[in-house]
């Protein structure tokens, strides 16, 4: 089956195709495993409306809580981490499951939410927070870059991708115990390569999960000493 190029190239084909497919390869939500409309992806809109999103006042406390007001202008995360969340199912099939068409699907899900609960005229650009090249041989992607297409795709804003870049590579930062050491695992772990293309811009940091804050402030603090002006830090979940 051939299909066209499109810049939705992965859902399009899904669609056309979705009646065709639902008779060979029944499509069954990713988190509750109930069968799929054709018209929808990975979760029912059952998994995907049930949780309540993150309130101005609860962003608010999010954003002294892991960043303390310094480095980073404003956050937005679309639901607080648990284990139940469909968004963290979602994840989990994304970065160990190699299911990376998840990845721009929750990226127009995380553009389209924050559009309605941020500014977003003033942002120059998209940096999604890199991954060590040995980490994306591995996994075969970068989750960030991809949840980084969708949000542009809806947002228009473009993504700068070889700004930063990951020198060194970590642990898994699930596989570190505490924030000390959460934080000395990440220290130091990336670097600007042209400070040229971010001096003066206003950009906005993707991750897939924020958890301490460590991992985005580490990009942030190499950001700013780039010359960046206006620090923004979004992602799925929050724990
Ligand atoms: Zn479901």
């Amino acid at each position: 089956m051939v299909f066209q190029e499109t810049g939705r190239d992965d859902v399009v084909s899904v669609n056309i195709a979705g009646e065709l497919i639902d008779f060979v390869v029944p499509r069954f939500c990713l988190h509750c495993e109930q069968h799929l409309p054709v018209d929808q992806l990975f979760l029912c809109n059952n998994c995907l409306h049930h949780e309540p999103r993150l309130d101005t006042l609860q962003l608010i406390d999010l954003l002294y809580d892991k960043f303390g007001f310094e480095l980073i202008t404003w956050m937005f995360s679309v639901v607080k981490f648990n284990e139940q969340s469909p968004f963290r199912t979602m994840i989990h099939f994304l970065k160990y499951k190699g299911l990376f068409n998840a990845g721009k699907y929750l990226g127009e899900i995380l553009g389209n939410e924050l559009k309605t609960k941020m500014d977003i005229s003033e942002i120059d650009c998209i940096i999604p927070v890199p991954l060590h090249r040995l980490k994306i041989i591995e996994r075969g992607y970068n989750q960030s870059l991809l949840l980084a297409k969708g949000v542009s795709l809806v947002t228009g804003i473009p993504i700068l991708q070889k700004a930063v870049k990951r020198s060194r590579y970590t642990a898994a930062q699930v596989e570190t115990e505490t924030k000390a050491e959460r934080h000395l695992n990440i220290k130091g772990a990336f670097k600007v390569t042209d400070a040229n293309i971010i001096a003066g811009k206003n950009i906005l940091i993707i991750d897939d999960v924020i958890t301490t804050g460590s991992t985005i402030r580490e990009v942030a603090k190499e950001l700013k000493e780039g010359g960046v002006n206006e620090l923004y830090a979004v992602s799925i979940l929050v724990t």
